[in-house]
């Protein structure tokens, strides 16, 4: 079973080390929004319990769709939060209070490592043998591109990346293999790419981060060549250990994490953009998992 305690811990203790000494940045919440998937304004809904302040989530009356009201602005996710510092920072505070648990579950998610070996990214390469194969295929939020490079040469690796200094990195590695990254945000860079110009998408990690995720699945099906497929990765709200472990479930990140996903709300704005859904099983949304798995694909041209 994967977890999203799991999926850094490779690099979780030498970021701990390494960034011990981070002080929180300031970082102010940005304007209202409404709900992002059904443009729902729930300003009059009571905030969700889960809701840190200054940080407001709200549920959707309409759509059900769990997010926060007031995210900070993309400069803010490219600049202060950095995916290692806001999962340093979360790591710390949430170690404070639970030092026992710690004191147990380090060792265990050691030997659990050691014996999985890379579960995460073998499942990442066995969803894009399987739907998408070969081509052209665009990571987004690439980061610094692992991923992308132990692909099989039949794919040709593509990336946008927010981070400037990552985005110049990856861009290398990319280049080295007949693609290239893009430094901008998700929307804005989709953007920048043809018509129907990749046969793959791989959204992990990220829509729960993404101000616009219904924008950017639009901008997604515009970028895809028709019968492309787009697979995504995203924390389950529905998740048992979300029941259980309330506000100290890993999937709450506070600000960077703006949508919280359930297996409803995200087929929802998945076929709403206009894909239609080709994995979504019970075994890819089992709520003893705290992450789901999909994959839809862009409907052929008619
Ligand atoms: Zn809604």
């Amino acid at each position: 079973m994967t977890t999203l305690h799991d999926e850094p811990v490779s690099d979780t203790d030498a970021l701990m080390a390494s960034k011990a000494s981070n002080r929180a940045p300031v970082i102010v919440p940005g304007p209202h929004r409404d709900c992002p998937i059904c443009d729902t304004d729930n300003a009059n809904g009571e905030p969700v319990r889960y809701s840190r302040d200054p940080w407001q989530l709200k549920q959707c009356r309409d759509c059900g769709l769990v997010y926060l009201e007031n995210p900070p602005g993309y400069e803010a996710l490219s600049v202060d939060l950095a995916w290692e510092k806001s999962y340093t920072m979360e790591m710390q505070r949430r170690r404070k209070g639970h030092r026992l648990h710690y004191l147990i579950s380090d060792p265990l998610k050691r030997v659990r490592v050691l014996f999985r070996g890379g579960g995460v990214r073998r499942k990442e390469q066995a969803w894009i043998a399987r739907h998408v194969g070969s081509g052209r295929l665009l990571d987004v939020g690439c980061g610094t591109g692992r991923t992308l490079m132990e692909l099989p040469k039949s794919i040709i690796p593509y990336g946008i990346e927010i981070s400037e200094h990552l985005a110049a990195e990856t861009n290398k590695l990319c280049r080295s293999r007949g693609g290239y990254v893009v430094e901008n945000n998700a929307v804005d860079g989709m953007g920048q790419f043809e018509a129907d110009f990749f046969d793959g998408m791989m959204l992990r990690a990220f829509l729960e981060h993404e101000t616009q995720p219904r924008l950017l699945l639009e901008a997604a099906q515009h970028a895809l060549a028709p019968k492309g497929r787009i697979i995504i990765k995203v924390p389950n709200y529905s998740s048992v250990n979300r029941v259980v472990r309330g506000g100290n479930w890993c999937g709450f990140r506070f600000p960077d994490h703006v949508n919280y996903f359930t297996p409803e709300t995200l087929r929802r704005v998945v076929e709403m953009t206009g894909f239609r859904v080709t994995q979504f099983g019970v075994l890819d949304r089992f709520p003893f998992n705290d992450n789901m798995w999909l994959a839809a694909e862009k409907p052929a041209a008619r």
